[in-house]
């Protein structure tokens, strides 16, 4: 059966059949090689189904990635209602997006203002606000009722689906971006291929995304808060987002490691559910042990979210 199912730790009754999912084993995301071990196995927290995955690593390129999986016909199962990246925020709010992530985004380089595309762009806090500040904005995202409110209540221009996507022409955009969406799409090669093809020549690329090779996966293990299985299926880390964007057409601009301690102490309250809870996970579940820790992550290159700008190779 693929997929893995632990009675003993399961924070709730499961509420979906592993029967009534298909699954599929994908050849590695990276480099298509089919050697894999598994790295760690954790339940569905943020969906609530009650289901284990297992997240396994190429042992040949590195890539980690769910596997099995749902397949993507199967996935909208595991986003529930109240899934938070796609509720809008209120206005005041909107400084802040996707559990608090979305902070020191609005300084996008660009010498005035242009066309912008925002891929899994989920509550639209952040169209809105490049919009307010003059940009022509797209967004695409893989939920229809995310896309229908978007369109309907905040009249954005939201396209259902994902990329390629038959509405967008090559180089019509200056600046693509992708917060916290790469980790949740089955082939995010071609994905990035076609962000290349989409933008002009001398467009940016900004994509976040969690990073696996972490302080805090190295803690937190199955409990880190940024595993969010089944939904994130593809686990970074900087070496492998690197070298998937060079074998999309990007060449790499800057890596920055983002301060995160609010994932820290979310991690931590996960942790601290289970009776092999250390004193490390207690301490962490405060503001100050958090945030001490989120800036020793960050200044030492192991931050548990990154993001990076890359812009295409010119032929
Ligand atoms: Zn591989």
């Amino acid at each position: 059966m693929p997929f893995v199912l632990k009675d003993s730790l399961v924070p709730s009754a499961p509420t979906i059949s592993p029967h009534d999912i298909r699954w599929e084993e994908p050849d590695c995301l990276l480099c298509g090689q089919r050697r894999w071990q598994t790295l760690v196995e954790a339940p569905d927290i943020q969906g609530g189904t009650g289901l284990w995955f297992a997240v396994v690593q190429c042992l040949e390129c590195g890539l980690c990635f769910t596997n099995p999986r749902p397949t993507a016909s199967c996935l909208e199962l595991f986003y529930p209602a109240d899934y938070k990246p796609h509720q809008s925020k209120p206005a005041k709010g909107r400084r802040t997006g996707l559990f608090g992530l979305r902070r020191n985004r609005t300084g996008i380089a660009w010498n005035g203002l242009g066309r912008l595309l925002d891929f899994g762009c989920g509550g639209g806090d952040f169209l809105c606000r490049m919009r307010d500040e003059g940009w022509q904005v797209t967004g695409v995202d893989a939920s229809l009722s995310t896309v229908r409110r978007l369109t309907r209540e905040l009249g954005l221009h939201v396209l259902h689906g994902t990329l390629p996507h038959p509405d967008l022409q090559p180089h019509s955009f200056d600046v693509i971006t992708m917060w916290h969406s790469l980790e949740h799409v089955p082939d995010p090669r071609s994905v990035l291929r076609e962000a290349r093809r989409l933008l002009t020549p001398h467009g940016r690329l900004y994509v976040a995304v969690p990073n696996i090779d972490s302080l805090a996966f190295r803690i937190f293990g199955p409990h880190w808060f940024a595993l969010d299985l089944p939904r994130h299926l593809v686990h970074f880390s900087p070496l492998t987002l690197q070298f998937l964007l060079e074998q999309a057409g990007f060449r790499i601009i800057s890596l920055r490691m983002q301060r995160r301690s609010a994932w820290i102490r979310h991690s931590a309250r996960l942790a601290c559910r289970y009776p092999e809870a250390t004193w490390r996970h207690r301490l962490l579940r405060g503001r100050l042990g958090s945030r001490v820790a989120a800036f020793y992550s960050c200044l030492s290159g192991q931050s548990d979210c990154m993001t990076i700008v890359a812009q295409p190779w010119l032929d």
